[in-house]
């Protein structure tokens, strides 16, 4: 066993914290109050080869481990964990599906987001479904070489800046989730039309519902098999909801590290606020739970880098991270007293980016039902249960 990252591990780490440091956290807060996504920093990461790291070298990537994938997304997370979100957490869902797709869609689509010159979207959760996601009411209708799509997908991230959409629908409405199928949907198509929403948190990446009436695409936009849609998404959902998990780790022990600091510093009481335990044994107990919860993360990335499944271990951090990242950002603010509940300082606008991490690619409850599922057994799931 080894719990250290080997040498090009370290260097990609080095490499990544320094150009967060450089290009995202000095703009974190003016993105999010200027509401705008910064696609020449994404064409940044996209020439560095950052985007999509895991995509193997045949299809365009850099055939990066899972692991390498962690630290890019912890390190960039450091900096901005929002542009984090969409450029490496949307960004896994997103490549591990196109590069199930034909030629055709490699090339024009998968091609574009790993130079980071494309924004897609990744469009499962519709209005009256999310955690039942298998319920959408979205269809496509297959028509000579076209299919036709008819439906509406909500709360998407970066939609408004999305030039393409990655749409799951029914192709097989009597079939259940077998029969989801997943297509590309260029979003400056006839039909296609958009709408904002106005967050707390993560506000540049504008989320957005994308609405299709009638819109006609080529067949060949379908990604993979018919009916296999779901299971590519389920499946993404294995990485992306570590990789979310590290997106918020990532940001509290910033918040962490810059409040040990401020706090050998700052004095009351004719002494460093350090000093006193009620202030040192929060910030350890904080520094405690998320390294345990990292190392967690860091095992499932391992484990998918070995063949090994990681449903178990996803759902198990992606009820942890957020919750205790939030509490650990939050105490970060109150040590930080009045200056903290400023715009001055980055706590509040961490807290309430991480909170998304909460809702995003499943909530907690969601996440725990996944941990239970693989702890007590399939039989044992509310909505498989029968009584006999
Ligand atoms: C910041 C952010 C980014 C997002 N980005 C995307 C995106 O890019 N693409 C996309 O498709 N979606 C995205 N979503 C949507 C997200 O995936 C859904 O919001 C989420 O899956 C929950 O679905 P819902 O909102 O419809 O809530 P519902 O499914 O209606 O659930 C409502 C509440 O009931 C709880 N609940 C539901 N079923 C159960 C159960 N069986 N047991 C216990 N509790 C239950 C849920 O946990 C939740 O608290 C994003 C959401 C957020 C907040």
């Amino acid at each position: 066993m080894d719990f250290e990252f080997n040498e090009e591990e370290k260097a990609l780490a080095d490499m990544v914290r320094k150009f967060a440091q450089k290009e995202l956290a000095p703009n974190y807060a003016k993105w999010d109050r200027e509401e705008k996504f910064p696609h020449e920093l994404n064409k940044k990461m996209g020439e560095l080869g950052l985007i999509g790291a895991t995509v193997s070298s045949e299809k365009g990537g850099m055939g990066a481990s899972h692991v390498s994938e962690g630290i890019i997304t912890e390190e960039t997370s450091r900096g901005d964990c929002s542009l984090t979100m969409s450029t490496f957490v949307v960004g896994h869902l997103i490549a591990s599906i196109l590069e199930q797709g034909s030629e055709t869609i490699r090339e024009k689509f998968l091609a574009p987001f790993l130079a980071g010159d494309s924004l897609p979207a990744f469009c499962l959760t519709e209005p009256g479904c999310g955690t039942d996601a298998a319920a959408m009411r979205t269809s496509a209708v297959k028509k000579g070489s076209s299919y036709i799509l008819n439906g509406e997908k909500s709360g998407i991230t970066a939609m408004m800046d999305a030039d393409i959409a990655l749409i799951f629908a029914k192709t097989d409405p009597e079939a259940g989730a077998r029969g989801v199928s997943c297509f590309v949907v260029p979003t400056d198509y006839p039909g296609v039309t958009c709408q904002s929403y106005a967050d707390m948190g993560c506000r540049a990446i504008v989320r957005g519902s994308i609405f299709m009436e009638d819109v006609e695409i080529p067949d060949d936009f379908l990604v993979g098999e018919e009916g296999n849609g779901f299971i590519m998404g389920m499946q993404g959902f294995d990485i992306s909801r570590i990789l979310l998990a590290l997106e918020a780790i990532a940001p509290a022990m910033v918040s962490l590290e810059e409040t040990i600091a401020y706090t050998k510093e700052r004095n009351a009481f004719g002494r460093p606020l350090a000093t006193f335990e009620g202030v040192s044994f929060p910030i350890v107990e904080h520094v405690s739970i998320l390294e345990a919860v990292r190392l967690l993360c860091y095992k499932g990335l391992w484990l998918r880098d070995n063949g090994k499944s990681t449903s178990q271990i996803a759902g198990m951090i992606k009820w942890m991270a957020p919750r205790f990242s939030t509490n650990a950002i939050r105490d970060c603010l109150v040590l930080h007293g009045h200056y903290g509940y400023t715009q001055e300082f980055p706590f509040e606008q961490r807290l309430r980016d991480v909170m998304a991490v909460e809702i995003a690619d499943g909530t907690s409850q969601v996440s725990k039902l996944v941990a239970m599922r693989e702890i007590f057994g399939r039989e044992y799931l509310p909505y498989n249960y029968r009584n006999k």
